[in-house]
C-alpha cells in the first residue's frame, strides 16, 4: 500500500525484510524510513500475520509466509518449528516476490534482510541483487557471536570473566544466556550463530548502534566484521526532526493505550514517574513480580508499569486497587511518548537492545532488571560503560529482592549520583542525535550505502566486484 507516491531519480528498489517481531521489526521499518528519506523506493516485505499492523507513508508493504500465516509464531508454538518453516516458506514467498517486481518498471535492486534470515542472501544471489545484512542488537553482542562462530570464543565458556578484545570482562552474569547456558536454548543459539553462516557473501552489514556508542568494541572487530553503524533506529521526531511527521516506529503488534497514558502523566511533577517495561517477550516468575509490585509501593514513587495481561495474574491479590493514588499499570503503551514525557524520570527496564537506544536517545537513566538472552550485556554496558544506571544484584535464585530494587531507584531518583547519571544520560541523547543529524556518523553511513547503490544500479549491477 503506497499511501503517498514519491518521485524517485533513480531504480534503485531496496526490499526490507525484518524477522516478524516487534523489536526486529521496528528497527527495520525504520530503516526503510531512512531510505525513503534519501529517494529511496523501499518495499518492506513481512509475514501475513505481522504485516497487518505496519502504517508508514510512502513505503510499501507486502507478504511472505513463514507458513503460519494466521498467529505466527503463537501458532507455531515451537521455535525450531518455526525457523525452518520461516525458512522454507520464506524463501520461496520471497523469490515469488522479486520476481513478481521483476516484471514491473521498478525490479528490486537490493534486499536489506534481517540477519536471523541468513537465507533471505541466498534468495538475493539466485536473483543476482544485492544483499545487505542488518544486526539489530549491539556491536558488543556481534562481536561475542562472531568470535564464537570463528572458533576463538568456546562455549560453554569455562574461564570467567571473560575476556574479548573492546568489552569490558564479562563475568557470568553478564553473558547473554545463550552462551551462559547453551544447552538450554539450542535453536536461539544456532540462529544467532547462523548469522555468521554465509555472512562472506553480504555487500553490505548494518548494525543499530553508533559510532559514539561502541567505537571500542568496533575497533576489536572490523577486519572479521566490517560492519556500517547505522544507528539509533529511533523515530526522526526524537531525534534530528528530518523525517516529517515521524513520532512512531508505525508498526504495534498490539494496540497502544497511549491517550490514559499520557492524560495520566500530564498530572504529574516532573522527573517524578518511574516507567517500568520488559519489552513485548519477556516474562516474569510470580515471586519477581511481587518482588517489584511490592518495591514499587513501599518506594511510594509515582509509577507506570507496562504489565502484558499474562503478567498481571501474578500481581498481589488486590494490588490494583491498592496503588490507585501512585500508580497505573496498562498492557501496552508507546513507549517513546512516555520516554520523552517530562514527568518520566526512570525507566525500569529489561534492556531489550531497542529499549536501551531509546532510553539513550531520549536520555532517560535506567534500572536494569535483564532476564535473558542480550539483555545481560546490554545491562553490563548501560551501568558500567555508558554510567546512565544501576543494576540491582539478584538472590541466589536469581530474584531481585525488593530492598535491593528499592536501593537502586533511590540512586537514579534522588541520590547525589543520580545527577551524574542524568548528566550522563543527556550527553548520550546528544550524541546519539548527533550520529543521525545531517553529516553525522550513522547518517553518512547510509548515505554511502546509497550512494553506491544510486551509482551501481545507473550503470547495472556488477557483482563480480565483490
Ligand atoms: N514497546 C512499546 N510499548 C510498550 C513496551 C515496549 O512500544 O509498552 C516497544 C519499545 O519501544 C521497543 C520494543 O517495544 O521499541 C521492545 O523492543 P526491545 O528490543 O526493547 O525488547 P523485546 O520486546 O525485543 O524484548
Amino acid at each position: 500500500m503506497v499511501v503517498q507516491r514519491q518521485n524517485y531519480n533513480n531504480n534503485v528498489h531496496v526490499l526490507v525484510i525484518p524477522y516478524p517481531a516487534q523489536g526486529h521489526i521496528s528497527p527495520l521499518i525504520q530503516f526503510s524510513k531512512r531510505l525513503v528519506s534519501k529517494g529511496i523506493k523501499t518495499t518492506f516485505a513481512t509475514t501475513h500475520y505481522t504485516v497487518k499492523s505496519i502504517t508508514a507513508p510512502n513505503i510499501s508493504v507486502e507478504p511472505i509466509s513463514d507458513g503460519f500465516d494466521e498467529s505466527g509464531f503463537s501458532q507455531a508454538k515451537n521455535v525450531e518449528l518455526f525457523l525452518n518453516s520461516f525458512k522454507t516458506n520464506g524463501s520461496k514467498t520471497l523469490s515469488n516476490l522479486i520476481q513478481k517486481h521483476q516484471k514491473t518498471s521498478t525490479p528490486i535492486t537490493c534486499i536489506v534482510y534481517d540477519s536471523f534470515l541468513p537465507w533471505a542472501l541466498d534468495v538475493a544471489k539466485q536473483h543476482r541483487i544485492y544483499g545487505a545484512a542488518f544486526f539489530t542488537n549491539s556491536a558488543a553482542v556481534c562481536n561475542i557471536f562472531c568470535r564464537i562462530h570463528h572458533g576463538l570464543i568456546e562455549t560453554p565458556v569455562d574461564e570467567l570473566p571473560l575476556i574479548v578484545p573492546g568489552l569490558p570482562p564479562l563475568n557470568s552474569r553478564d553473558l547473554p544466556s545463550f552462551i551462559r547456558f547453551p544447552e538450554s536454548y539450542p535453536a536461539y543459539m544456532a540462529m544467532k550463530l547462523n548469522q555468521f553462516s554465509n555472512l562472506n557473501q553480504a555487500d553490505w552489514m548494518f548494525v543499530n548502534t553508533f559510532e559514539a556508542l561502541e567505537a571500542e568494541v568496533v575497533k576489536g572487530l572490523t577486519e572479521m566484521f566490517p560492519a556500517k553503524l547505522i544507528g539509533p533506529m529511533v523515530p526522526s521526531a526524537y531525534l534530528d526532526g528530518r523525517i516529517k511527521g515521524d513520532k512512531g516506529y508505525g508498526a504495534n503488534l498490539w494496540k497502544p493505550l497511549s491517550e490514559d497514558c499520557i492524560n495520566w502523566l500530564n498530572a504529574k511533577p516532573s522527573q517524578s514517574v518511574v516507567y517500568i517495561s520488559f519489552g513485548s517477550m519477556v516474562s516474569l516468575t510470580s515471586e519477581q513480580i511481587e518482588e517489584l509490585a511490592l518495591g514499587l509501593k513501599e518506594s511510594e514513587v509515582n509509577f507506570l508499569w507496562v504489565l502484558r495481561e499474562s503478567e498481571q495474574g501474578k500481581l498481589p491479590k488486590g494490588y490494583k486497587d491498592s496503588i490507585k493514588e501512585k500508580g497505573i499499570i496498562v498492557t501496552w503503551c508507546n513507549q517513546l511518548e512516555l520516554l520523552a514525557h517530562d514527568a518520566v524520570g526512570c525507566f525500569v527496564t529489561h534492556c531489550g537492545w531497542n529499549s536501551t537506544l531509546e532510553s539513550l536517545s531520549l536520555g532517560v537513566p535506567v534500572v536494569c532488571l535483564p532476564q535473558w538472552a542480550d539483555q545481560l550485556p546490554d545491562a553490563k554496558f548501560l551501568e558500567e560503560i555508558w554510567e546512565v544506571g544501576v543494576r540491582p544484584k539478584e538472590d541466589e535464585n536469581g530474584v531481585v529482592k525488593r530492598e535491593e530494587f528499592m536501593l537502586s531507584l533511590k540512586v537514579v531518583m534522588e541520590s547525589e549520583r543520580s545527577e551524574v547519571i542524568r548528566r550522563n544520560a543527556s550527553e548520550w541523547k546528544k550524541l546519539a542525535r548527533d550520529a543521525v543529524c545531517e553529516g553525522g556518523s550513522s547518517d553518512k553511513n547510509i548515505n554511502q550505502f546509497v550512494d553506491y547503490l544510486t551509482n551501481t544500479n545507473m550503470k547495472g549491477n556488477d557483482l563480480s566486484s565483490y
